[in-house]
């Protein structure tokens, strides 16, 4: 971690006081001084902190000791009435001006605004870009403009707002007028792109720490994601979000739960705003326990006792990941985070990701979502690899997550692997998972003796194992490159070049003891080993497949199970 020593200056035993007095806190929080005092001197700023970690005072702060106006820029207009609202609860003169307000209210603030009566504006990035806006501010004195969310200028960050684009104006519009940035989540590439969208001028950047110990991360395979999501719930206590990537998934699941008796809603950007408003508002209030929704859902929910966020699918990048599981346990108390992970999710992603128009953009979405897939699969700490990606460099293991409280075990998977490659080669690599399954357990399934597949020698191999036993093999088998899923054909099993020494005989190998369900009430400590660096670069869907012709001699033959 970097140092940032603080200057007991004039500048800050004033913030102090302020802190104290209005506020009624006695210490700040890590890098709050230090951003406070650079903002004094006129310099821009990105100040990049975990949610909860005390931005806002940030620009508050300066705000009460500059003279003149500061505009807060905001993306949601709940966002604006909450902190607004909390501002006036401390007798600190603040407004915000977004679409809600009459033309009467409007000219009132305008007015206000004339005669030096706040100190904060809130306002919407449209509304501030907009001419006759400028306008007024031009006539006005300025002291700060801070941009909350600020990765919403960038399209590289997960929630990117066409909006804000127009930011980058300002600084040419208000050369003299420092600037600041906050947001909760950036990577490196995010970061460095705010900072040129904004026009920063060699900022102050302030990152703090964004571990979250409280969060246990989980991860397990995604099978029967329903039955996973309602058993994994009826062990929670307390409120909790459900991330879906559809509304049709957020309907569905939805419906499913309330059958099962759950207190839930769906949440979703197809609702009417008024519905949305209230859902949301009934979770705050803990009238709903939990809430079923895409990503449209929590960007500035402030509810502190969220005790656990579930990813039904897989988010496209880690920052997303963060951002949403960082919404449980804001009040430090224990906290789960569960990742439903599947890799025929990853493939569909992927190849959605591939077809956007812009190439360079596509690139950096892929490599993003790579990380993302890649902590997924990690068999090593899930907290060193997310605090990893936002370039903080933590110890080997936290013993709080999944890996880290229950290692995975190795085994000789080999006639495991075999078992399943040899039925996909005699299924002629045609067939997607559920089938593949189906014939190695020996089902009497219509489709299977229609096309004669109970006649396979590989037929009824692994019928000791079960349905979730088989899809955990199977996905480890695609996570180390000996299958690959071909999405471009409805999702079937190819062989790769790596699987013929093992269906030769030439190869043994380890594969992870299956986990089947997450065992939560596990609390074992242990050293995991380094973090494998390699899982990054690993771009296993370019593997060479084994053409279907091809018959891979001598290949195992089990004839009988
Ligand atoms: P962020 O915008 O980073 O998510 P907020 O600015 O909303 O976080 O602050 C989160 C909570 O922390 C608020 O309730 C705020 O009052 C509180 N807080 C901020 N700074 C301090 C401090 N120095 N001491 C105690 N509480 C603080
Ligand atoms: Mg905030």
């Amino acid at each position: 971690m970097p140092d940032y020593p603080v200057q007991s200056s004039p500048a800050i035993t004033q913030a102090q006081q302020v802190l104290k007095q209005t506020f009624g806190y006695d210490r700040f929080r890590d890098g709050q001084a230090q951003v406070i005092t650079q903002v004094m001197q006129q310099k821009d700023v990105l100040v990049l902190m975990p949610t909860g970690g005390g931005k806002s005072l940030c620009y508050q702060i300066p705000a009460m000791l500059l003279p003149g106006l500061t505009i807060v820029v905001s993306p949601l207009i709940s966002l604006m009435k909450d902190q607004v609202d909390a501002l006036l609860t401390y007798g600190v003169n603040a407004a915000y001006i977004n679409s809600t307000l009459s033309s009467q209210d409007m000219f009132n603030i305008y007015k206000g605004m004339q005669d030096d009566k706040y100190q904060l504006i809130y306002v919407a990035p449209e509304r501030l870009m907009q001419l006759d806006f400028i306008q007024r501010l031009q006539g006005l004195t300025i002291s700060l403009i801070a941009v909350d969310e600020a990765h919403c200028v960038s399209h590289w960050g997960h929630d990117f707002r066409k909006d804000y684009r127009l930011l980058g104006q300002l600084k040419g519009t208000f050369p003299h007028i420092p600037i600041m940035g906050l947001t909760a989540t950036a990577d490196l590439a995010t970061r460095a792109d705010i900072t040129q969208q904004l026009n920063l001028q060699q900022p102050f950047i302030f990152k703090g720490s964004f571990d979250r110990p409280n969060i246990r991360y989980n991860q397990i395979t995604k099978y029967k994601a329903t039955e996973q999501a309602i058993a994994f719930i009826k062990q929670q206590d307390g409120s909790g979000i459900i991330y879906c990537n559809s509304r049709r998934k957020v309907d569905d699941l939805s419906i499913a739960l309330a059958k099962q008796g759950i207190n839930c809603a769906g949440y979703h950007a197809g609702l009417e705003g008024a519905i949305r408003d209230k859902i949301q508002r009934d979770f705050i209030q803990d009238k709903i326990d939990i809430i079923v929704a895409t990503v449209a859902f929590g960007m500035g929910i402030d509810k502190s006792n969220v005790r656990f966020v579930l990813h039904f699918d897989l988010p496209r990048s880690i920052e997303s990941y963060y951002q949403e599981i960082g919404r449980a346990g804001r009040d430090g108390m224990p906290a789960e985070a569960l990742l439903l992970f599947d890799e025929k999710d990853a493939a569909r992603i992927r190849q959605w990701i591939s077809t956007g128009e812009n190439l360079e953009r596509n690139s950096v979405e892929l490599q993003k979502f790579a990380a993302m897939e890649a902590f997924g699969e990690a068999q090593t700490c899930r907290r060193q690899i997310l605090l990893n990606y936002f370039a903080e460099y933590s110890a080997g293991h936290c013993g709080n997550c999944d890996i880290c409280l229950d290692p995975p075990k190795a085994f000789d998977g080999t006639v495991e692997a075999q078992k399943v490659l040899s039925c996909v080669f005699r299924l002629k690599q045609s067939v997607a998972g559920q089938y593949l399954i189906d014939v190695l357990r020996g089902k009497q399934l219509k489709r299977i003796l229609e096309h004669g597949h109970d006649k396979l020698t590989t037929y009824a191999i692994g019928k000791d194992k079960s349905d979730a036993y088989w899809h955990n093999i199977i996905n480890q088998l695609i996570h180390r490159g000996f299958l690959r899923v071909d999405i471009t054909q409805n999702a079937v099993l190819k062989l790769t070049e790596e699987a013929r020494p093992i269906l030769q005989q030439a190869q043994k190998l380890q594969l992870a003891v299956p986990r089947l369900s997450l065992d939560l009430g596990k609390k074992a400590q242990f050293i995991a080993p380094d973090y494998d660096r390699a899982l990054f670069a690993k771009l296993k869907y370019l593997r060479k497949t084994i053409a279907e012709q091809d018959d891979v001699p001598p290949f195992v033959v089990f004839s009988d199970a």
